[in-house]
């Protein structure tokens, strides 16, 4: 049986999101992390600063986001220089979209 790709890939905002969308529909085993547990929609941030929208209209959770794919997960990791320990985790024998890496 052959094995599928697993690919982690860190941050979720308008570049990671696109990015785990086409390969989620590939069948690769992705894992988004991100030091946040939502995304942020940036145009929109001057008009919470100027109380127009509330954070709630301009955020979005990461792993509501990730639940539209069974093959898809999403961590809260603060990446910090070559690796953020989610590659290990990502390669394991085991996947499971619960566990934390
Ligand atoms: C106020 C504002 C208004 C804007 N208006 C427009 C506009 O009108 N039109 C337009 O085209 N563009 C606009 N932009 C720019 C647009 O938002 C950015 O170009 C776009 O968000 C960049 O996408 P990105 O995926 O590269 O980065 P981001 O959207 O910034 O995503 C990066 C993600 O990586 C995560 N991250 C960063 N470091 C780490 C780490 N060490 N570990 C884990 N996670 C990490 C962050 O939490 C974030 O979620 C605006 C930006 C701002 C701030």
């Amino acid at each position: 049986m052959a094995r599928r790709a697993r690919i982690v890939v860190v941050g979720a905002g308008f570049a990671g999101l696109a990015a785990t969308k086409e390969l989620a529909r590939t069948g690769a085993l992705v894992t988004v992390v991100d030091r946040n547990p939502y995304a942020t929609f940036q145009p929109l941030l001057y008009q919470v600063a100027t109380a127009g929208m509330s954070t709630a209209d301009v955020s979005y959770p990461i792993r509501t986001f990730a639940a539209r794919w069974p093959n898809v997960r999403a961590r809260r990791r603060r990446c910090t220089g070559a690796g953020c320990g989610c590659g290990s985790a990502a390669r394991s024998r085991r996947w499971s979209r619960t566990r934390w890496c």
